[in-house]
């Protein structure tokens, strides 16, 4: 008889004969039977063995996380998960697993230290479900709306986002090169030609401090547009946001509901997203108790108090000069502030996306970069691209894990990556 997934099963009516692989999630002895609950990709299910059952044998000495064959014929029972149970006539341990670390009351640190076995427990298994619907709604909308993606290399020579979070990296021939912070500077080239593009790839940055929102690797969506301005940008920043929103709301209910998400604030996430200016949060700001000046950059604990004001992602635009890249274009009707936006997630999570409109001016960028105390030798080929057929683009940089995992309402970044890298951690 054919392997079936659990899912399958779950929805099979009493009496029919069913059969799956996957791994133990948990054993009970209970009256003389074994109930033993088998967990695969798609969910888990009951089985429970008599003392005359066949199989009987290894389901009694079956550990936790052992991969098991097993089969038998579907009841109805309400008090098992899923409202069914399998009665078992076939059990078949195919890997007997040793004693699995993970038990209830291991510390997160531990569960860090063991996260190759944690990725299986049910909650990472639906963050996971939930990071896949995200990536895939992200390549979706951009594919669906004329952008072409494409790659940029990792191994770079100069900063984008400043040098203090640069990670070297020693390079063949014996020079020092670069773990790139972002792809945009090549994408900015290549919307000479294509026009519209994207990129999906890994980002690297040597973040000292240790937050809740911070990898020192996380992945990058970042889109670049010919023609485009700041207003335009912002439109397609709040449709991809909902759009993505929209999938995982499609799709991931059950993951969702196995995270205790609260989906009110997510059903909120439809175009179009408030504005306000920075000029405005620093006094909203003030006028909270908090120690903000213009001119400040704002961390996590202002954005938090801002998003107070929200009940959906919003924009924040308008940063002074200083605290945003040198690639930011300055708004010529108020020089000391910048074209830029970000757009930060509700209910306290805060930034998720950086973006704005670039310099298009060759003289404009080199003074800039000069400003800033930077050598406009560094940036000679991003220079050169405002040499040959400059036109106006914006664009902008979103953090998918972030986006993963305010989605999923975590309280922590490192809860909405399999693998995570932090300053603290390389390992597993
Ligand atoms: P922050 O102020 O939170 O450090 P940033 O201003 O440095 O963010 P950008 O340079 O604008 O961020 O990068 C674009 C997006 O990439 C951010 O909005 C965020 O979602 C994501 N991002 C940036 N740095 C990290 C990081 N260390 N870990 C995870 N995501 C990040
Ligand atoms: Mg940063």
């Amino acid at each position: 008889m054919q392997f079936m997934k659990v899912a399958e099963i779950l929805s099979s009516p009493q009496g029919a004969k069913v059969r799956t692989r996957g791994w133990v999630y948990r054993r009970r002895d209970l009256g003389g039977k074994v109930f033993v609950v088998v967990r695969d990709s798609t969910g888990i299910v009951q089985f429970v063995f008599g003392p005359d059952s066949p199989g009987y044998k290894d389901a009694a000495r079956v550990t936790v996380e052992s991969s098991v064959i097993a089969g038998g014929t579907v009841k109805d029972d309400p008090r098992a998960p899923g409202g069914k149970e399998v009665v078992g006539e076939e059990f078949r341990i195919v890997g007997l697993a040793e004693n699995f670390p993970i038990r209830r009351d291991v510390s997160k640190e531990f569960l860090l230290d063991v996260r190759h076995l944690a990725v299986r427990s049910r909650r990472m298994t639906a963050v996971l479900k939930i990071r896949d619907t995200v990536f895939s709604a992200v390549h979706e909308y951009f594919r669906s709306n004329g952008y072409y993606e494409v790659q940029a290399p990792m191994f770079i020579s100069a900063a984008v986002e400043g040098g203090a979070t640069l990670f070297p990296v020693k390079y063949v021939d014996g020079s020092t090169v670069y773990l790139t912070q972002s792809s945009q500077f090549y994408l900015e080239a290549l919307i000479y030609s294509l026009e519209k593009v994207y990129t999906i790839a890994p980002s690297f940055r040597a973040e000292k401090s240790r937050t809740r929102r911070h990898l020192t690797e996380f992945w990058h969506a970042e889109a670049e547009v010919a023609w485009a301005g700041l207003e335009d940008i912002l439109r397609v920043e709040e449709e991809l946001i909902s759009f993505v929103v929209e999938r995982v709301l499609e799709r991931n209910r059950e993951e969702l509901a196995l995270l205790n998400r609260n989906l009110e604030p997510l059903k909120n996430v439809v175009p179009p997203f408030p504005r306000i200016s920075y000029d405005k949060a620093i006094e909203l700001l003030q006028s909270k108790g908090l120690q903000v000046r213009w001119g400040d950059d704002l961390g996590a604990d202002e954005e938090r108090a801002l998003t107070e004001f929200f009940d959906k992602p919003f924009f924040l635009y308008g940063f002074p000069e200083q605290v945003k890249a040198f690639y930011h274009k300055n708004d010529p009707s108020r020089p000391e502030v910048t074209l830029s936006a970000d757009l930060l997630a509700p209910e306290g999570y805060g930034e998720i996306i950086g973006g704005g409109e670039r310099i298009d001016k060759a003289e404009e960028l080199v003074e800039k970069i000069k400003r800033f105390g930077l050598n406009p030798d560094d940036y000679k080929w991003y220079i050169d691209l405002r040499r040959y057929g400059t036109v106006p683009h914006a664009g902008f940089g979103l953090g998918m894990d972030r986006l993963v995992m305010w989605i999923a309402g975590l309280d922590h970044i490192v809860d909405a990556v399999a693998f995570p890298r932090t300053v603290a951690r390389t390992y597993p």
